[in-house]
């Protein structure tokens, strides 16, 4: 019995070892904020070997990865990656929405009751206090008693704060006000020394004394509209949107160009790597995380939109601080003993007035003229314009506590402001109401993304939607540049490719939902699945 017993407690052991062997050193999450999937085959002629074209050809690609809800912005895109869910549930239903319980508009990351760690007060006051379910990086702390280190780098702070969840190690984002890497107390008390070193460097500085020209011959960027063009909005203080781009005069006393700039992914690839070697990441049994996502992209999509030589060229140094994360990983770690994933927060669409020169049906929204047209509308049935509070993110916030003093059947006030919208303004061709969302169940397509992006108390009681090519809130003169927030394929479709550790090159075209990878990764890690996940892991890569 004794030897039976001894031999069972060594095979466990055995299988134990063996199991701890079975999981990677370091899993690194790597977001590229507003990248759309076709940049790779667009660019791949100037791509070097060591950045994306490694994913392509020896990762495996899910090549129709969908965002399942809306609105598809930075906020709800990095919370759904992590967390396996849509903001129904996560609750990260935008980057600001107007909270119906304080009535006050809050940011997505916004906590006044913590501390700015290293740099400026205000850019500091941010935690994941509004984050309402778990994410794959809390699940790792929770199934390694917290042994797992979980770190958090971006330029903005919601796409460091929300991937690395709640009980993360650290989160760290750029302040452009002093040009340092900081925190908050939600997560320490002073910054560790080796991110403070890497505060002295100084690096934003370097970055903005010398003018942004392309990386190759501009003769060369044929995938691009030429680089003087009306759709382009041109950096405040310059006249042109073209290279050169002398950002030592168009800097300013602060940092804070750094963002809109491809030095913005080179600074964040630099400090993530600083975290790596600082925080001795991946150096044993138990397994590590590393969020990074790359918001330059999206600072530089928003300006100059997708057609853009400005574009281009922060795709291919992109490319190449890749090429030498990569590097870096294999030197470290061994090649095989990572394992990252690569992928999008949402996408963006053409400059809408490019298309229209092009022939194509496309508009631009008026939001101040809808936001007026909702005011008659309520003073002319109502005899009150004040019942309206705000228009953000395609949604109409109504006051319901006025609404209910005057003794309004709010349900109907809504169906009848949604109709108004739909017959009235040019441009809107669907519109749900806070009633509708919450006592229906929609399948069809773009309604079912709504419903999946509602949650009640944070959205707002009237959800337009817009046709595909329409949108608002655009760039420079309002006309100029591109955004993304819809449920439409160049907005939802992103890029996702898997490598390294565990994973076999190939590809797939079954449709993959966003809300997909984190499951995937509770597989690969043999860990719990998010508390409130609504995705399936991809077999494709678990089998
Ligand atoms: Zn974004």
């Amino acid at each position: 019995m004794k030897n039976f017993i001894l031999t069972i407690l060594f095979f466990s052991i055995l299988i134990s070892s063996a199991q701890a062997q079975q999981k990677p050193k370091i899993v690194i999450g790597i977001v590229v904020d507003q990248m759309r999937p076709d940049y790779i085959s667009r660019y791949w002629n100037k791509f070097g070997d060591g950045g994306f074209k490694r994913l392509v050809k020896d990762g495996y690609n899910c090549r129709n990865t969908q965002y399942n809800y809306v609105p598809t912005y930075t906020g709800p895109g990095h919370a759904s990656i992590y967390t396996g869910t849509t903001p129904a549930y996560h609750g990260i239903v935008a980057n600001d929405w107007f909270d119906q319980k304080n009535r006050d508009t809050v940011y997505c990351v916004q906590d006044d009751s913590v501390r700015s760690i290293g740099g400026d007060a205000e850019a500091g006051k941010m935690s994941p206090i509004r984050l309402l379910t778990t994410t794959i990086t809390d699940e790792l702390h929770l199934s390694t008693q917290g042994k797992s280190k979980v770190i958090g780098v971006s330029l903005k702070d919601r796409g460091a704060i929300l991937p690395a969840g709640r009980a993360a190690n650290a989160a760290y984002w750029y302040d452009g006000k002093t040009g340092n890497w900081i925190s908050s107390s939600w997560y320490m008390n002073e910054l560790p020394k080796w991110a403070s070193d890497f505060n002295e460097r100084k690096w934003p500085n370097e970055y903005l004394s010398k003018p942004w020209n392309t990386l190759f011959n501009i003769d060369r960027y044929t995938e691009s509209d030429p680089d003087n063009n009306a759709y382009e909005a041109p950096y405040s203080g310059e006249e042109k949107p073209v290279f050169p781009h002398d950002l030592p005069s168009l800097r300013g006393k602060n940092f804070d160009l750094v963002r809109r700039t491809p030095f913005g992914n080179t600074l964040t690839k630099d400090f993530a790597i600083a975290s790596i070697k600082g925080e001795d990441l991946g150096s044993d049994s138990i397994t590590d995380f590393l969020c990074i996502s790359f918001s330059a992209t999206d600072y530089v999509g928003h300006q100059f939109g997708p057609m853009a030589v400005e574009t281009e060229d922060t795709y291919l140094r992109l490319d190449r601080d890749l090429a030498d994360l990569f590097q870096f990983l294999d030197n470290n770690f061994g090649k095989g003993k990572y394992l990252t994933f690569l992928t999008a927060d949402h996408a963006a669409e053409y400059n809408p007035k490019s298309l229209l020169d092009q022939k194509l049906y496309a508009g631009i929204g008026e939001p101040k003229a809808l936001a007026d047209s909702v005011k008659l509308f309520l003073q002319t049935m109502y005899g009150k314009s004040d019942y309206f509070i705000c228009y953000l993110n395609n949604q109409i916030y109504l006051d319901h506590k006025k609404m209910q003093q005057d003794k309004l059947e709010e349900c109907i006030v809504e169906e009848q402001l949604a109709n108004y919208l739909k017959q009235h303004i040019e441009g809107i061709i669907d519109a749900l109401t806070a009633c509708n969302l919450q006592a229906n169940e929609y399948s069809e397509p773009f309604r079912s993304k709504m419903q999946k992006g509602y949650q009640q108390g944070r959205n707002g009681d009237v959800w337009l939607q817009y046709a595909p090519g329409w949108m608002d809130h655009l760039f420079g003169n309002g006309k100029q540049g591109t955004t993304h927030g819809s449920a439409y394929p160049y907005d939802a479709q992103v890029p996702l490719y898997w490598y390294g550790w565990n994973i076999n090159a190939g590809s797939t075209l079954r449709e993959i939902h966003i809300t997909d990878i984190a499951p995937t990764l509770s597989y690969l890690l043999n860990i719990g699945i998010p508390n409130g996940c609504t995705g399936k892991p991809i077999i494709e890569i678990v089998k």
